[in-house]
Formats: C-alpha cells, structure tokens, sequence
C-alpha cells in the first residue's frame, strides 16, 4: 500500500504549466537570435517517459439534514478541508454523490429522501472532485425533473459525472478521460434502487448493473482505453464482507476488462483486493465506506468500536503506471478516514471528515489509533467476531 501521496500543484495536476509558456518565449524571440540559432545543433529529442495519472476516491457523499446543518454553520468547506489537498493533488478525484441536488424540484423532507442545497455543486468542486457518480439508490429521490436538474447543476459547474442521464443512452455514456499520457475510461452502475423508475429509454434514466450489458460495454470500450475503471453502488448495508452478489460481479467486471471496481453502498468499509478472473487481474474495492454522514453520531471512545463503524471511511489512493512499450501497472493504496461529529454538544453543528492524523489532544489520540486499527483490520478482510 501506498505510504506517501505526494501532492501536486494546480498547474502541474492541469499539465499546462510548460506547454502554456512555451508559445510566449518564442513570442519574444527576435528574429535575428532565430536565424542564429537555425545553424545550430538540433536539440537532442527528450526520452519518451512513462505514462502515469493518479486517482483518489471516496464513497458515500450523504447529505442527511445535519451534514446540511453543519454546512450552513461553518460552511461546506469545512466538512472536508482535512482531505481537499488530497483531492486537489490526484488527477482525478471521485466520489458517490448519494443525492439530487434539485432544490427548484425539491419534494418536502421525507425521512431517507434526499436532497441538497445548490451550494453543494459548487464546494465539491472547490474542494477538488472531479468526478462523481450519480447511480445509486437516491437518484430518483427527486424523480426524474430532480435528475435532470441535478445533471444540469453538475454540468454546470464543470463536474463530470457518469451512471444517470436524460435518456439511457447518456446515462450509458462513459466518461472519457486523457491524464498524464494514459487514456481512461469510467463507467457508473447501481444493483440497488430505492425506487426504480426507469421506464421509458428516451427519459430519464439511472443506468442499472446488468451482467450482461455490463460486460459488453467494458468489452467495447476496453480497446479504447489505456485504463478502465468501473463505479458500483452494491452490496448490503452494514455488511462488513462483500455478498456472493458482489463478488460475482466484480468476477464478471474484471472478466470484462475492468482494471479498478470502486464499491459503495454499504455504510461501511469491505475490503480491497486483487481479483482475478479468467485470465485478467483487478483491483476491487468492495467498499469505500461512507466518506460523510450522520450516521452513528452518538459512538464514542468507551464504546464497542464496531457500533462506529459507519463513521469510517478510506480515500483509495491509486497510480497507474504505464512505461514506454510495457504494459498497465496499478499501484493501490489508502488513506484511512473518520468523520468527527461532535453530536450532542453546545455551540455550531460540526461534522467533518478527519485524516485521522495530528489529534488535538489525548482523547482525540486515543479515537484515532482505535478507528485506524479498525479501519486496517475491515479492509484487509482480517477475520474477527464483529467483521460480519
Ligand atoms: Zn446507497
């Protein structure tokens, strides 16, 4: 696993920074100093370098009416500021969004349906996503005017985003991607649905994980590509294994062409391994965990650790490598994560996500070493009582 994630600037992360100076020094360049140097020696022809990008994910962005509340408090920016450089720094930086962001469409509040503010887009993208999914089993919560608005909103700001669209095709749609040399391609499913109301293919749509057609359009897409990765919201809630489900069809995905599955769903981490599946090797993530909620907002220190578990969360840290004639290396990793919710106290709502490093003071030492093991032991699959 990755230890350090070094951290790049804006303009190195956009690759712009010499190429954008290279048309201004010859801008100024007079033209006898360009006749001079006509005669001299050509250049000698950089060495091709390997291909390389980097990607960090997160799982479910939940916007339950406390997140909402905390955000209102001290502002969106404060629920992740810990893990913003970190976004910042990859290529490509993905997360679950499990929500509409459709306040013009917005239902009243109903328990377990969501919606978010119209601010939201606008930090996410601030904070350093660029990429969501938006198929999971709250993105008919606004049914589909909520959908397309939500759509319109990411579009809006620039986010990418795959797994829902106007129509199927677009819902379909892969996202396509050139980052450091290495052509990538993302493509987002959800096997769970609240309600499912994909009817009518030329409307809105929530695209559904088919084996079957899942397969054929990575099988499609693998030869354009460099690099494919694959969204899944799946699996059981609060499940700390994956399902035979979930197994079966990261077996399938990889089979496929799948070089990365990113799982989500279950409120709690799963592990992450390599699998392999007739003849090819992925990497599966079975899942993420929540990356912020309100869910179990009274655990504290003193308390069996496991009834905390959906305060966890881990960043996969992943660099593809691709060198000059060799082959795809992926090199996995993470950060493991926990959401502070300081529930019950006096003063402003604060809920926000923690790296889980330089705690505040003892108490805070001691929560972090116990979710960290914690966090360690789920994701390895190590075996013990609670991890069920
Ligand atoms: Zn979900």
């Amino acid at each position: 696993m990755c230890k350090d994630w070094p951290q790049r600037t804006q303009s190195e992360r956009r690759g712009h920074g010499r190429a954008f100076l290279r048309p201004l020094c010859i801008s100024v360049l007079s033209v006898t100093s360009f006749l001079a140097c006509r005669r001299d020696k050509p250049a000698p022809v950089p060495a091709p370098k390997d291909a390389e990008a980097r990607l960090v994910a997160v799982g479910d962005i939940m916007m339950h009416q406390d997140v909402k509340k905390a955000a209102k408090d001290g502002g969106f920016d404060a629920l992740w500021s810990d893990v913003s450089p970190l976004l910042k720094g990859a290529d490509i930086a993905f997360g679950n969004l499990e929500t509409p962001v459709a306040p013009e469409t917005g239902r009243p509040g109903l328990p377990f349906i969501f919606n978010a503010p119209p601010e939201l887009p606008a930090a996410l993208k601030s904070a350093g996503w660029t990429l969501l999914s938006t198929a999971n089993n709250h993105a008919w919560d606004q049914g589909s005017k909520g959908l397309r608005e939500t759509i319109g909103r990411l579009d809006a700001e620039g986010l990418l985003h795959a797994g829902t669209g106007a129509t199927k095709a677009e819902a379909s749609k892969p996202v396509l991607l050139q980052k450091g040399g290495l052509k990538i391609g993302f493509i987002a499913f959800t096997d769970v649905f609240n309600s499912d109301l994909n009817d009518r293919e030329d409307a809105a749509w929530v695209r559904a994980l088919d084996l079957d057609e899942a397969s054929a359009s990575l099988k499609a897409l693998r030869s354009q590509v460099d690099v494919l990765i694959v969204s899944v919201h799946w699996g059981n809630e609060y499940q700390r294994v994956a399902s035979p489900r979930q197994k079966e069809a990261a077996s399938a995905l990889v089979a496929a062409g799948a070089d990365l599955v990113i799982g989500h769903h279950p409120h709690v981490l799963q592990p992450m391994q390599w699998v392999e599946s007739e003849g090819r090797k992925g990497f599966v993530v079975y899942s993420l965990g929540n990356f912020i909620s309100n869910q179990d907002r009274k655990w504290h220190l003193g308390q069996p650790v496991p009834e905390g578990d959906s305060r966890d969360g881990a960043m996969l840290q992943v660099r593809f490598v691709k060198p000059v004639g060799g082959s795809l290396r992926m090199e996995p990793g993470y950060e493991p994560l926990w959401v502070e919710n300081r529930w019950g106290q006096p003063g402003p709502r604060v809920i926000r996500v923690r790296r889980l490093q330089q705690p505040e003071n003892d108490s805070l030492a001691k929560t972090f070493e116990v979710r960290r093991e914690r966090i360690t032991q789920v994701v390895q699959g190590a075996k013990s009582k609670s991890a069920s």
